[in-house]
Order: structure tokens, then C-alpha cells, then sequence
């Protein structure tokens, strides 16, 4: 991860910042006193950009107008050390000789700094950013560290000194790994031919089927593994709810159960594969959980069952197709496949489908990549003005992925309407590759 360092005097609220950019956990761990606390580092995510942040607070008895050795002999070292350095002043207390020795000695090095201006919540920094604009380091960001005031400002000063190691990619979490087992559920209506594709997909009877609704075992997990096209083994966990519904004794019941089911499902899977019965076609039940899932975030693929003893198969296709496009408004192009539990026909590519679609819900795009896309984008088609307001994005950035999340800074931007993030949203579904699974983007408007 690229570094940055926090400098500044005693005093200044680096430490805020710092706990602020890290998160709590790391500072109750090390904010104990008799802690040393020559140097704190964790690791801080910015808005969807990932650095290690260092804190080089610590001295602060030594309020002193030098530069206290040790102190000194940190803050260079810091600096040094760092991709890029924050020089935090207070600006209500504006420019001390301290703050000017530190700012003489930073611009005699090469090093990237960004000057903050800190306590500027309100109206009270006004001064201290004037004073700080002559030490000869750029514009000063006002910020609050304790109201989490100029955040946006400072993403946008970071981003070229942090983006860089996100183009190399960054460290996937465990969970995220290609390698790790894909959590798979099955859901669909009683009778669409769970147990029958369970069964087939571990090649063994690890449960009961038969032409009745609701015979089979309770709610299970089953780590197995499916070898890929190219001979490889790939983990799967496989979720199989089927067996909640053997409480039920009616019709109706049943109904109202399956959605259940695949919703108590659907918590723990990362890609639900949505068996519908070819026999019956696309009924309401099916939409209903369909839109569910999605909603939840979760990608979905879904699998017409019974191929095998299907009647005009295109037109059914087709019609089925049709009504899930209209139905499904949110996503388009869900994956619609074909297959046989029975015979096993279209096995292999409903997993094959199924684990690209996982890859496309992780997937992390670089924030630099993603501005460079937003920019050609926003280009394109600007914005509209409503009312005569301009609304002016500035940035994009990817805060999450399982679902990929993200989220748009600038200005009036929570003015944007729906259709132009529709825009936004398809446009990254298509410079990005996320399919059809869910996309969300949230806005934050800034001043
Ligand atoms: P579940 O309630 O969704 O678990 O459905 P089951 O797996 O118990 O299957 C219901 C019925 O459909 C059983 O009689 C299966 O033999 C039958 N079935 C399941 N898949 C297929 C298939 O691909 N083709 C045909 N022809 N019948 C199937």
C-alpha cells in the first residue's frame, strides 16, 4: 500500500485525523497511555482509496518554537518514508514558528506534501488559511478532523500520489480470492428440480427426490469441488434450503415458504442460481424472488430447468427472456441458461456462468481507471441542469465490491436524476464488465 504520513506540531489534531482515517479499532488498541507513541500506523481507507497511514503525534510536551530533535529526527523520517505527506496546521490558532520551521524545512525536500488547514469547522479557520496560503506549500485544505469536514478535498489532493499501487491491484481480502470456495445457493418454487440438480452436481445421492413436493432433508451446507473446463477443481459451498419446506403441509403454504426459503438462502450466498421449471414457465413467485435477490445485492443467474422434456423450446426461451427483462427492471440481461438436472445437460456451464458471475460481483476497478471512464462519460452526456442548477460531478469512486458499490462526489449531485445514474450505472456495467449483477452507486453531495 502507498504511504502517507501525518506531520504537523503538537497539538494540531493529527491524531484525530489519523483515528479518523483508520477507523476506531486500531486506536483503542494503541491510545493506551505508556504506549509509544513515536509512531502509529494502520491502515486507512479514504472514500474507497486504500493507504497506510502514519502518525508521527508524540512530543507534545515539548511545545516548543523549534523543533524539538526527536521530533524532528520523526517528522523526516516520516516524510521520507512517506509517498506523500500531510502538514496539518490549526488554523484557528494560525501560524506558529514552529509551523513555519516545519513548512522551511519540508520545501528544502522533494517530498509531496499537502497542507492542511485543521478546525476549520464553521467559519473559525478564515484567518489561519490565509496565513497558511504564504508557507510557500500550495493551497491549504480546510478540514475539520473532528466533524470529518474537506474530506472530498483531501480524496481529490491524494489520489495522484495514492492511486498508483491501485492500478497494481490491491490485495484481495480472504473472501475475495478467486480460490476461496464460491457460496452457492439454490432456490426456486417445489418441484422446479432442486434435489434433482444438487444430487447431480455431487454426482451422488446426498438426498432424497422424487415426484412429490417437499421431500428432502433440512437446510444443509455442502463443500464440494467442480472441475473447470480447463481440469482445474473449484470449491464450492452449496447451500440447500429445500428442506424447510417439509413443515409446510398446503399449497399455499408452500408458495409463501419457497420465497423464505430462498431469502434465508440468499443471506449466505454469494451467487443464487434461480431454478424455474420449463414445464411451467416464468410464474409471478418466480419474478418475486428474482427481484429479491437482486435487491439484496446478490448476483443471480437463472437456470430453466427440464430441458429435456420442454415444448417449443425458443419460443419458451424467448417468452421467458421477454418477461424477465420487463420484470427484472432494476438489472437487464440477467443470465438465462438451460439445463437438465436430470441428464445433466448444461451443468458445466451453469457453474461455469455461475463463477464468472461471482468474479464480476467482486470485482474492485482502480479509482484512477474509474475517473479516467467518469470523465469520457460525463463528457459524453453531461448532466443536466434542473431548475437551472448545475449539478457538477467531480469524482467517482469504488467503496465496495460484493456488490460493487459506488460512490459520486460533487457538487448538487444528489440532484442527478434517476435516469442519468441509470446512465452512469450502465456505463460502468459495460467499461467494467459487472454484467448483470447489481450495481449500486450512492452521491454525496459536496458544498
Ligand atoms: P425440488 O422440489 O425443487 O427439489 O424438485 P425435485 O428435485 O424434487 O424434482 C421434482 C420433480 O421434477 C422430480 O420428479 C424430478 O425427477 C423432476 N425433475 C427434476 N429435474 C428434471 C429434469 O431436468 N428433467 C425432467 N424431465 N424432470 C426433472
Amino acid at each position: 500500500l502507498p504511504i502517507v504520513a501525518i506531520i504537523g506540531r503538537p497539538n494540531v489534531g493529527k491524531s484525530t485525523l489519523f483515528n479518523r482515517l483508520v477507523g476506531k479499532r486500531l486506536a483503542l488498541v494503541d491510545d493506551q497511555p505508556g504506549v509509544t507513541r513515536d509512531r502509529r500506523e494502520g491502515d486507512a481507507n479514504l472514500l474507497g482509496l486504500e493507504f497506510r497511514v502514519m502518525d508521527t503525534a508524540g512530543y507534545e510536551e515539548d511545545e516548543a518554537a523549534t523543533l524539538p530533535g526527536r521530533m524532528r529526527a520523526q517528522t523526516e523520517a516520516a516524510v521520507r518514508d512517506a509517498d506523500v505527506s500531510l502538514f496539518m496546521i490549526d488554523a484557528r490558532a494560525g501560524i506558529t514558528p514552529l509551523d513555519a520551521e516545519i513548512a522551511r524545512w519540508l520545501r528544502s525536500t522533494d517530498r509531496p506534501v499537502v497542507l492542511m488547514a485543521n478546525k476549520c469547522e464553521g467559519k473559525a479557520g478564515e484567518a489561519g488559511i490565509y496565513e497558511a496560503m504564504a508557507l510557500g506549500l500550495g493551497d491549504p485544505i480546510p478540514f475539520s478532523a473532528e466533524h470529518g469536514e474537506g474530506v472530498v478535498d483531501l480524496f481529490e489532493a491524494l489520489l495522484p500520489h495514492v492511486e498508483r499501487d491501485a492500478e497494481e491491484g490491491v490485495e484481495p481480502e480472504d473472501e475475495e480470492s478467486p480460490d476461496a470456495p464460491l457460496k452457492l445457493a439454490i432456490v426456486g418454487r417445489p418441484n422446479a428440480g432442486k434435489s434433482t440438480l444438487v444430487n447431480k452436481l455431487l454426482g451422488e445421492d446426498r438426498m432424497i427426490t422424487g415426484p412429490e413436493a417437499g421431500i428432502t432433508r433440512d437446510s444443509i451446507s455442502i463443500d464440494w469441488q467442480w472441475p473447470d473446463a480447463e481440469g482445474n477443481l473449484r470449491a464450492v459451498r452449496l447451500i440447500d434450503t429445500a428442506g424447510m419446506r417439509k413443515r409446510a403441509k398446503i399449497e399455499e403454504k408452500l408458495e409463501k415458504l419457497s420465497v423464505m426459503d430462498a431469502m434465508r438462502a440468499v443471506d449466505f450466498a454469494e451467487v443464487v442460481v434461480l431454478l424455474l421449471d420449463a414445464t411451467r414457465g416464468l410464474e409471478v413467485q418466480d419474478l418475486k424472488i428474482a427481484d429479491r435477490v437482486l435487491q439484496e445485492g446478490r448476483a443471480l443467474v437463472i437456470a430453466l430447468n427440464k430441458w429435456d422434456v420442454a415444448e417449443n423450446a425458443s419460443s419458451l426461451f424467448n417468452g421467458v427472456k421477454g418477461a424477465l427483462d420487463e420484470g427484472l427492471a432494476q438489472v437487464k440481461g440477467v443470465p438465462l441458461l438451460t439445463v437438465s438436472a436430470e441428464t445433466g445437460k448444461g451443468l458445466d456451464m451453469l457453474m461455469q456462468v455461475a463463477f464468472e458471475t461471482r468474479d464480476a460481483w467482486s470485482r474492485r476497478v482502480s479509482t484512477g481507471q474509474l475517473n479516467r471512464w467518469f470523465e469520457r462519460a460525463i463528457e459524453t452526456n453531461p448532466p443536466p441542469a434542473p431548475g437551472g442548477k448545475r449539478i457538477k460531478p467531480r469524482y467517482i469512486t469504488q467503496n465496495k465490491s460484493r456488490p460493487p458499490s459506488f460512490v459520486l462526489f460533487g457538487t448538487r449531485v444528489d440532484l442527478l436524476p434517476v435516469s442519468y445514474q441509470r446512465y452512469l450505472i450502465n456505463g460502468l456495467r459495460k467499461e467494467f464488465d459487472f454484467g448483470a449483477v447489481p450495481v449500486r452507486l450512492a452521491l454525496r453531495a459536496s458544498k
